[in-house]
C-alpha cells in the first residue's frame, strides 16, 4: 500500500509580523512605560512587550494593515527618548532578498542596501538603517553604506527607486539583512 503524502501549500503572504525596538537613554522603569504607552496608542499596533533590562520592545502589528516606522521614532522621541535600533521582522518570499532590490510590505518600501547571501526566504530580521532609527555612533558608521540618492534623502528617486514601481518623492527606507 502506498502511503500518499499530502503537501498542503499555504500561501506564503510577504508581510510584517513585528518590529522589535532598542530604545536609548531609558534610565528607569517608568522611561519604559511612557515608551510603552505612547506606541499603545498607534492604531496598526496590537501588542508591546518590553524587556526592560534591555531597553527593548517587542511590538506586535496587525495583520495586512499599512506600518510606518516612522511613527514608532516619533512615538518613543515624543516620550523623551531615542531610538538605538529598529529591526523589521517580516515574511518574505525568496525572490526579495536580492541586494539594492526594493521591497514593499505592509505599505512600507523598503530598499536592501547590504545583502547576505545566506537569507532565506521565510522569517526574516530587516534592520533598518536610515539615520532616525540609529544612535549617533552608528548613523556614521551606516552611513557609507550606499550612494543612492534615496538613502540620503529618505525619499524615493529616480535613479533606483523608480525602477521598482515606487512613486517619486514617496518615503523610502533602507534596510539590511
Ligand atoms: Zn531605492
Amino acid at each position: 500500500m502506498a502511503f500518499l503524502f499530502m503537501v498542503i501549500s499555504r500561501t506564503s503572504i510577504a508581510q510584517i509580523n513585528s518590529f522589535r525596538l532598542q530604545a536609548s537613554g531609558l534610565t528607569c522603569a517608568l522611561c519604559a512605560r511612557s515608551i510603552h504607552k505612547n506606541l499603545e496608542t498607534v492604531a496598526w499596533i496590537s501588542r508591546v512587550e518590553t524587556d526592560l533590562e534591555k531597553s527593548e520592545f517587542v511590538i506586535s502589528i496587525k495583520p495586512d494593515m499599512p506600518v510606518d516606522a516612522d511613527m514608532i521614532t516619533k512615538k518613543v522621541e515624543d516620550a523623551g527618548f531615542g531610538v538605538a535600533s529598529l529591526i523589521v521582522i517580516a515574511r518574505v518570499a525568496q525572490e526579495n532578498l536580492i541586494p539594492d532590490q526594493h521591497l514593499t510590505l505592509n505599505g512600507m518600501s523598503m530598499h536592501i542596501v547590504a545583502e547576505n547571501r545566506d537569507a532565506k526566504a521565510g522569517e526574516v530580521s530587516l534592520r533598518l538603517v536610515d539615520k532616525s532609527f540609529l544612535g549617533s555612533k552608528e548613523q556614521k558608521k551606516f552611513s557609507k553604506l550606499s550612494k543612492h540618492d534615496c538613502f540620503i534623502t529618505g525619499k524615493a528617486s529616480g535613479d533606483c527607486c523608480k525602477a521598482a514601481g515606487i512613486t517619486a518623492g514617496s518615503r523610502i527606507f533602507h534596510v539590511i539583512i
